[in-house]
């Protein structure tokens, strides 16, 4: 992958941050001259695109450098091409700019069911999706999808936006996330357009309504979305709404609108197992035309410290920027070598000591507290849960372990990991919170 794949990566990524328009105006023809190790040159076709651009856009390639494609971007020096025939050309698309996109989709082309990776982890918000997709209107409205961040909430809605449009062109879709909703109804407020903004809302046949999540606390927001999502499910009009929490979990978020997303279907999105963020891996390599081996998949999955699927193609991206940068083909040497800092350290060695430490800080409790007798629930549940990781972890007896906690004896260490283990079974919550000490302990 070169330069100019990296900067196409960046502009899909923009996408979602600004509008196509802008991406197309103003960062489309920018080029990357040099990336080298923090340091990337990005060369603008004129001194009006790069002042506008470092005025408007840099603060937003920054971000997308460091945080998606986990290129790290310390400095980004803009620097301009002078050439005559490139100024007229520019000079063009910048006047096209002021016009005003009356009617759009906001959808992004590059987010479709063939570029989705199914598997047991979002099988079933995929299925609920796809019936939507294939004009099954009243049965799943709304349709609520809950998950993670990264792990493909978004990237769903728009496949069903962009199917949609491909069998029924005159369909009307828009795509809108809750934050710039807010916004455009703050801008339509002070315009006093707040009609127009009603209108534009209300006459769609396909809502798809992003990160809802972001509009508890905002009362005239909330207000508004709560007219609009009436009037769209009144005249049956299909509704799409994704957030990061179930709607009961929303914390502030009013309860009638919380009963109204659960009328439809709700679903959730896991984390990916190894063999789907593989198969994402593999899948999303194909599409970017970089030469991945599935043994060096099949690595960076067993061990990218994040479940998020964001994070995992932004290693992917990074590798291969550095592959292609520094002429080595991309091997489990290299992502050893590029990714390290995203790595789990696997070969770090676990002691009863990483197991106290990360269990007493996650907890907020003592260290003396932990091996004594004290059985009030706030010290020995975590104690539980610190036998509980030993046993799993450290292969020790249940003796040595009972030693560690004051010389408790082995039934009792029995007795405390068989309830953690039977509680684990239902207990999400604490599935959660032992994912996250499994984590930093390799940390
Ligand atoms: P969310 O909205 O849940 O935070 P996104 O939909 O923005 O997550 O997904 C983050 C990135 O990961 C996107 O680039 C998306 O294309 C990709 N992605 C997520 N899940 C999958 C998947 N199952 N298959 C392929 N790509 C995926
Ligand atoms: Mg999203």
């Amino acid at each position: 992958m070169g330069s100019d794949k990296i900067w196409e990566e960046v502009l899909k990524e923009a996408k979602n941050h600004i509008s196509e328009q802008e991406v197309n105006t103003w960062l489309k023809p920018i080029k990357v001259g040099e990336l080298r190790g923090d340091f990337i040159q990005l060369i603008a076709p004129n001194r009006l695109y790069k002042n506008w651009f470092e005025e408007k856009y840099l603060n937003v390639v920054k971000k997308i450098f460091n945080e998606t494609l986990s290129i790290e971007a310390q400095t980004i020096q803009v620097v301009t091409k002078s050439s005559t025939k490139q100024k007229k050309h520019t000079a063009q698309t910048v006047s096209s700019s002021v016009t005003i996109d009356v009617y759009t989709t906001n959808l992004n082309k590059q987010y479709t069911f063939d570029n989705f990776v199914v598997g047991n982890s979002n099988n079933f918000a995929h299925a609920a999706c796809m019936a939507v997709a294939d004009g099954y209107f009243h049965t799943y409205n709304p349709l609520f999808i809950y998950g993670g961040v990264g792990l493909g909430k978004t990237h769903l809605m728009h496949a069903v936006g962009n199917r949609l449009l491909e069998k029924f062109p005159k369909l009307r879709v828009l795509y809108i996330s809750s934050e710039n909703f807010t916004n455009e109804m703050i801008s339509a407020l002070k315009s006093k357009k707040m009609d127009e903004f009603r209108e534009k809302y209300r006459k769609v046949d396909v809502l798809l309504f992003d990160d809802v999540q972001f509009l508890a606390g905002k009362q005239r927001s909330t207000e508004e979305f709560f007219y609009t999502f009436n009037s769209l499910y009144d005249s049956q009009k299909q509704i799409i709404l994704t957030s990061d929490k179930t709607p009961a979990e929303i914390p502030e978020m009013e309860e009638r609108l919380t009963t109204r997303f659960a009328w439809g279907l709700i679903a959730d999105i896991q984390p990916p197992s190894v063999e789907e963020k593989t198969a994402i891996l593999m899948k999303r390599a194909e599409l970017m035309n970089i030469d991945l081996n599935e043994k060096v998949a099949l690595f960076i999955a067993e061990n990218l410290k994040s479940d998020n699927v964001r994070e995992l193609i932004g290693a992917l991206i990074r590798l291969s920027a550095y592959s292609s940068f520094n002429g080595e083909p991309i091997t489990i040497e290299l992502a050893k070598k590029t990714l390290d800092r995203f790595l789990i350290k696997k070969d770090k060695i676990i002691t009863f000591d990483t197991i106290l430490k990360v269990v007493t800080e996650y907890f907020n409790v003592k260290l003396s507290e932990l091996k004594s007798k004290k059985r009030t629930k706030s010290i020995a549940y975590p104690r539980q849960i610190a036998m509980y990781l030993m046993r799993e972890k450290l292969n020790c007896s249940l003796s040595e372990i009972g030693e560690i906690f004051g010389g408790r004896d082995h039934s009792t260490v029995l007795h405390s990991i068989n309830s953690i283990e039977k509680k684990l079974k239902k207990d999400k919550e604490l599935q959660e919170t032992i994912k996250i000490l499994e984590k930093s302990l390799y940390n």
